[in-house]
């Protein structure tokens, strides 16, 4: 289905005949509300990003994996084919984003090694190369001597592996960080404030503080002629405040950083299958090696488990044993942001003015440059990329009742 809207949906401002820059307001500052607002900077729109702590949501916790054929899992075709045309995008963002801020955007490129601790774990591997092969995806049987080639420091027990090449991962800390210089560079305003979206006569109209305790700039309405909802798993609760179902709960992830004694332990992402549980670890250019994730719908809880920490030091040391002598950075969770279908929420949801962008799951950073050519379209009321037409909030369409 297309999303394509007229352009009076949300129209650029018209005064004595002279067309003004659109003005968008974002609310919610994470990697989906900054990319989006970038690309419409980019595109001539005057953006405002309101948020209390840009970039602190899940983005800060995410892992940075830009890895479609390794989160590929049977039944979820659609999500398959718009995180392969996202992926795509990404050397192009990272470049784009790099000049724009002048900081470095780093895309590590290596690929991804999906590792088997025992045979059991290994028909895991083969049924994810039965699934990749059968789209067409390059995937590659490695013998755990070859995967140990390519990455020295793994366990030598390993039963099996899979190279999957074109794969690449970022640090979403540092990608958060140059969209914030980007922003600013380009004339893009950010408000700390903790903001809702503001109904008049049937249209939304902006954004205004939730609560006078919620403005400590001192700020009043923040005018727009279209306004888009990027508040994570918030997200619901803005959307439900203007009567709209919009489906989105928190799905917390647990994360570790470890600083290994040596630089350069991994090249590469390595994913695992240890035992039927799985673990992923992302090594960054600094040297640190970042650990994850736990998947658990327990509602907004973001606390860190003793058990948590312990399973995910387990695994990652089975799989490469020297990160015991590593030093633990850090311990941290996220709430991802997921609906129901997997598949963001991304569009016109029925109100003039307001757009959604939210949803994004376990993904939004892989989707962040689709999505971002999702929300410019939407705005500028051009068709929707390829796949991104998957996201149409309408699927979920129906209000709520009284
Ligand atoms: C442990 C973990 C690992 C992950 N690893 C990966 C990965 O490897 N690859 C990948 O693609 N994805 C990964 N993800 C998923 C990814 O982090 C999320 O999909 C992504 O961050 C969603 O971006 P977002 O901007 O929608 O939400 P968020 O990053 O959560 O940002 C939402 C922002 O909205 C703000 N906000 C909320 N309500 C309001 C309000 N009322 N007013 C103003 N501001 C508001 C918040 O302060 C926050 O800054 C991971 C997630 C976790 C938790």
């Amino acid at each position: 289905m297309s999303t394509t809207r007229p352009l009076s949906r949300h129209p650029v401002l018209v005064e004595s005949g002279v067309s003004t820059r659109t003005r968008v307001a974002i609310v919610g500052g994470g990697i989906i509300g900054l990319a989006s607002a970038w690309q419409l900077l980019r595109a001539g729109c005057a953006v405002t990003v309101l948020d209390p702590s840009v970039g602190g949501g899940a983005t800060n916790a995410a892992a940075g994996m830009i890895t479609p054929s390794s989160e590929a899992t049977f039944g979820h075709e659609a999500l398959l084919a718009a995180s392969i045309a996202s992926a795509a995008r990404w050397p192009t963002f990272a470049e784009q984003l790099s000049a724009d801020s002048g900081l470095p955007v780093e895309l590590c490129r290596e690929g991804t090694l999906f590792v088997a601790a025992d045979h059991d774990d290994e028909l895991v591997l083969a049924r994810q190369a039965r699934l990749l092969e059968r789209h067409h995806r390059s995937v590659d049987r490695l013998p755990s001597r070859a995967a140990r080639r390519l990455e020295p420091a793994l366990s030598p027990r390993l039963a099996g592996s899979l190279l999957i090449e074109d794969e690449s991962s970022v640090d979403p800390r540092q990608v958060a960080q140059a969209l914030r210089v980007a922003i600013t560079r380009l004339g893009g305003e950010f408000r700390r404030v903790h903001a809702r979206p503001q109904l008049r006569a049937g249209r939304v109209i902006g954004a205004v503080p939730a609560s006078e305790a919620a403005c400590p700039d001192g700020g009043g309405p923040c005018h727009a002629d279209v306004t888009v909802l990027a508040g994570g798993w918030a997200t619901t609760d803005l959307a439900t405040g203007l009567g709209l179902h919009v489906p989105i709960r928190p799905l917390k992830g647990q994360v570790l950083r470890l600083r290994p004694a040596a630089p350069d332990v991994l090249h590469r992402v390595v994913r695992a299958s240890v035992h039927g549980r799985f673990v992923y670890l992302v090594p960054r250019s600094s040297g640190e090696v970042v650990v994850g994730a736990t998947s658990e719908d327990v509602g907004p809880d973001a606390s860190v488990t003793a058990g948590a920490v312990h399973d995910l030091l387990h695994d990652a040391i089975e799989i490469v044993p020297e990160l015991s002598e590593a030093v633990l950075v850090e311990s941290l969770s996220g709430l991802r942001p997921a609906t129901p279908d997997n598949l963001p929420i991304v569009g016109a949801v029925g109100i003039d003015g307001l757009v959604v962008a939210a949803g994004h799951g376990r993904d939004g950073i892989l989707l962040a440059p689709l999505t971002a050519e999702a929300v410019l379209a939407e705005v500028l009321g051009q068709p929707s990329p390829q796949h991104a037409d998957h996201f149409a909030p309408q699927r979920f369409s129906r209000t709520e009742g009284p």
